[in-house]
């Protein structure tokens, strides 16, 4: 085995000790490796394994995998922050939107000829430059993201802060989609979990991990 493929394998035999410990079952669990900043051949390796879903943070990089590996039969997640004047391209190769975080936003994704699938994001932190809704704005978002008929609203993402245990910020997380449940009752994912905290992620209800460097190494460089 390549250090990719062990990777890989170490990554999912720890998955499985997690959801039995937690009491869930793997197949609630969706895995999206998150590849930014490497290249396109990676997530070729990746997609030979056995992983279908991927994360990408930046949009003219995305946009040129996606466009380099139309062969493959991919899911694609956006989860980086997302300025309106880029949601409609995103929208074109990104099959589903993790960063939806303001009304100007989902409207300017809604402006379009196809279906969006989408999540709210919520910012957990103290600190507004990080992307997401407060928690005390997200039910409006909801409210107003359900009244577009071009976006399905698949749930709530969120980062933990990182400023405290993670399992904090992931029970705030599980409530608040709760409240959107709610509102808007096909919005039951959660989108939560990283390489150094999928554990608490998956003990507070996460269905869809967002799994980097415990997959792919480090990143080769982050400008
Ligand atoms: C990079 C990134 C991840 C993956 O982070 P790791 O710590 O490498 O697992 C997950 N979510 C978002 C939004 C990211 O930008």
């Amino acid at each position: 085995m390549n250090d990719l493929a062990e990777r890989v394998a170490r990554f999912n035999s720890s998955l499985e000790d997690v959801c039995a410990a937690a009491g869930r079952s793997r197949n609630e669990l969706t895995l999206i490796a998150v590849t930014k900043f490497h290249p396109a051949e990676i997530i070729r390796e990746l997609c030979a394994l056995g992983i279908t879903d991927f994360g990408e943070s930046r949009h003219q990089e995305a946009q040129e995998k996606a466009f380099a590996l139309q062969d493959l039969s991919l899911n694609w997640h956006f989860v980086g922050q997302l300025q309106r004047n880029k949601a409609k391209q995103v929208s074109a190769y990104a099959d589903v939107i993790h960063s939806v975080d303001r009304e100007t936003l989902a409207a300017a994704l809604a402006e379009t000829d196809h279906c969006v699938e989408c999540f709210v994001q919520i910012n957990l932190t103290d600190n507004p430059a990080r992307g997401g809704v407060s928690l005390a704005g997200t039910e409006r978002l909801v409210e107003y993201i359900s009244a577009l008929p071009m976006l399905r609203l698949r749930g709530v993402m969120a980062v933990a802060d990182p400023a405290h245990d993670p399992r904090l910020s992931f029970e705030k997380l599980r409530k608040a989609s709760e409240r959107v449940r709610s509102l808007s009752p096909n919005a039951t994912a959660i989108s939560a979990g990283m390489s150094h905290d999928f554990r608490e992620a998956i003990l507070e209800g996460a269905t869809h991990l967002r799994i980097g460097s415990a997959i792919t190494g480090n990143r080769p460089y982050s400008g």
